[in-house]
């Protein structure tokens, strides 16, 4: 799938939205990211997993991990797509920790798959709560990177889609002083 096609799949599903938005942060953007709103449907989740799965054929990855719940659905399909393993870290008292009986063997070789990056700050931390318990973690993935590549996780990292968004603060917020209401999209009623 090229770049083009997985954003045109968020726009449809309205996973991406465009316009004038008040973010969980606080922060105002012109984009608004819902991932779960396209991977809400199996066969969408299935296509997109399959291509980063696409990425990382020749890699014999045994293991995708990603962090809960955002690389939950989308891990769990480059996973199925690659006849690999899946587990996940979450957090617990502020740390990111594999729990369940989860369990890395030294050297398994792993692919850390999120929904999206925005800073790189989860996948970073799952990497490396992985590497302490002595994988050897190949590349790190995610459907979206929100960074304009500029985020670094320590090991090669690939997107199939990247965007340059803009947020900032209400005060400096182009769209405030131009007086359009700013929308806050996950208290939207559909
Ligand atoms: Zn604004």
């Amino acid at each position: 799938m090229k770049s083009e096609e997985i954003i045109r799949k968020f726009k449809e599903t309205e996973a991406l939205l465009e316009g004038h938005f008040v973010l969980t942060s606080g922060l105002h953007s012109d984009v608004y990211l819902q991932c779960a709103l396209v991977l809400q449907h199996p066969r969408e989740a299935e296509a997109i997993g399959r291509d980063i799965a696409d990425r990382f054929r020749r890699e014999n990855i045994q293991t995708v991990a990603s962090p809960a719940i955002g690389g939950l659905i989308i891990g769990h399909e480059v996973a199925r797509a690659l006849g690999a393993r899946f587990i996940w870290t979450e957090r617990e008292n502020g740390q990111m920790v594999l729990r369940r009986g989860f369990s890395v063997s030294p050297g398994e070789r792993m692919l850390v798959v999120e929904d999206v990056v925005t800073t790189g700050g989860s996948t970073r931390e799952t990497i490396a709560t992985l590497q302490d318990s002595g994988a050897n973690i190949i590349a790190a993935a995610s459907i979206i990177d929100r960074s304009s590549g500029k985020a670094s996780v320590g090991v090669p990292r690939i997107a199939l889609a990247t965007l340059d968004v803009l947020s900032v603060e209400p005060a400096v917020c182009e769209a405030c002083k131009r007086g359009e209401p700013a929308v806050k999209p996950g208290s939207r009623k559909k």
